[in-house]
């Protein structure tokens, strides 16, 4: 009955019109039956529970209403001498009372069931939306997972396309040089001016490529080359082994070599080898016109040392700190020979071990390279004795 009410009038008319209704239909019960035997318990009860109905559905007022015609107007009806001078008071005040507190107890059971509700639509409402963000969620990581798949696959392509097309191309061009060389020395003179100019510039573009080749060759190698199984050995040896390497162009420069005590480290001999080697062949190459020092050092840091190599060079611009690591990236022209690849190389190896590299330094102040390889025994931190000290060449 109160939905079919609410369908068509404002909801606080809702009660008054229920009671009006109630009492309609209890007072037109009441004049058509006898008010003796069974009939009066009945008109009793029916009053009752229109007290109990109005007060729960119709609310504060219109309980109170019915309360009050049940006890100052009903009993007029049967009873035509009844005045009001004959209510009882105090019973009055109690139904009333009791009234109040039905209604109270409806409208606060009512009040509690609004919020549930609000509370379940909103959470509801929650879920969905949460649902809705999940599978957003899942949908954009299939794609990452798929694009990074994709990029890795394209990566791979790449690096075996350098690989074979460094490898591959090294051969015929060795006979390019081999000919445009022996080409040179059969007609140096022969021809003219012009002639034996551009046939020098063949010469060297051909050694350039040459140099490119062989490094991209070096830098694809530490792609696909397997992982060599790490060992235990001195750092001081690696620098030893690079510096051998290094004789001739560390006796050229007269180069001051100053290595400091040095520890056992556990990683790739081979490739920490050509990290040195790859480090100082730089420092030389990046000199100060004056005089060339190079400082290997070693700092321990937890399970780890920091192995440096510092120069008194030309020095780095900060902005290119980063970039520098990247293969193929150099600062400079011709005025320096190389191809970018040497620090590429060296972040590979020493990434592949765990370890990061990276260097402090500022145009005209020299440059420090760091990096991080794993001690040998983290608790200990042995360093092997000095091999070099301060060496010149
Ligand atoms: P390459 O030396 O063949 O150009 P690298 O990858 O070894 O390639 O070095 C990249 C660039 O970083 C170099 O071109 C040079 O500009 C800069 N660089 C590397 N080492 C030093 C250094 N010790 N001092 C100054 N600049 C350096």
């Amino acid at each position: 009955m109160p939905a079919l009410l609410a369908a068509w009038m404002p909801a606080w008319l809702e009660g008054y019109v229920l009671v009006f209704l109630l009492l309609g239909a209890a007072t037109l019960i009441t004049v058509s039956v006898p008010f003796h035997g069974q009939w009066r318990l009945l008109i009793n009860t029916m009053f009752l529970l229109c007290i109990g109905v109005g007060a729960w559905k119709g609310g504060f007022v219109p309980g109170v209403i019915t309360v009050l015609y049940t006890e100052m107007v009903a009993p007029r009806l049967v009873v035509h001498t009844f005045k009001l001078s004959q209510v009882n008071w105090v019973s009055t005040f109690e139904v009333v009372l009791i009234s109040l507190l039905l209604s109270w107890a409806a409208s606060s059971q009512r009040r509690l069931k609004r919020s549930n509700e609000e509370l379940d639509a909103r959470v509801r409402e929650r879920t969905a939306e949460l649902e809705e963000l999940n599978r957003e969620l899942q949908r954009r990581e299939t794609r990452l997972v798929e694009q990074t798949e994709q990029l890795a696959q394209s990566n791979a392509d790449l690096e075996q396309f350098a690989y074979i097309a460094s490898h591959d191309l090294q051969e015929p061009l060795r006979m390019v040089s081999i000919y445009t060389e022996l080409f040179a020395q059969q007609f140096h003179g022969s021809i003219d001016e012009h002639a034996d100019r551009h046939i020098q510039t063949i010469i060297e573009g051909a050694q350039r490529m040459e140099t490119l080749l062989r490094d991209l060759l070096a830098y694809s190698h530490t792609i696909h080359a397997e992982q060599r199984p790490p060992e235990t050995f001195g750092s001081a040896e690696a620098v030893e082994v690079a510096m051998s390497r290094l004789e001739v162009p560390l006796r050229e420069t007269g180069a001051k070599v100053k290595v400091e005590s040095l520890p056992e480290i556990h990683g790739d001999r081979v490739g920490l080898t050509q990290v040195f080697q790859n480090l100082m062949s730089n420092a030389l190459k990046y000199r100060s016109p004056e005089n060339c020092e190079i400082r290997i050092a070693a700092q321990p840091d937890g399970e780890w040392w920091i192995l440096s190599v510092e120069d008194n060079g030309i020095g780095i611009h900060g902005d290119y700190h980063e970039t520098i690591f990247k293969p193929f990236k150099r600062l400079h022209g011709r005025e320096y020979r190389g191809s970018g690849v040497g620090l590429a190389i060296c972040r590979r190896i020493v990434e592949r071990q765990g370890g990061r590299i990276w260097v402090e330094s500022e145009p005209g102040r020299g440059a420090k390279f760091r990096f991080t390889i794993r001690a040998a025994r983290p608790s200990g931190q042995t360093r092997t004795e000095p091999k070099g000290q301060a060496v010149a060449f």
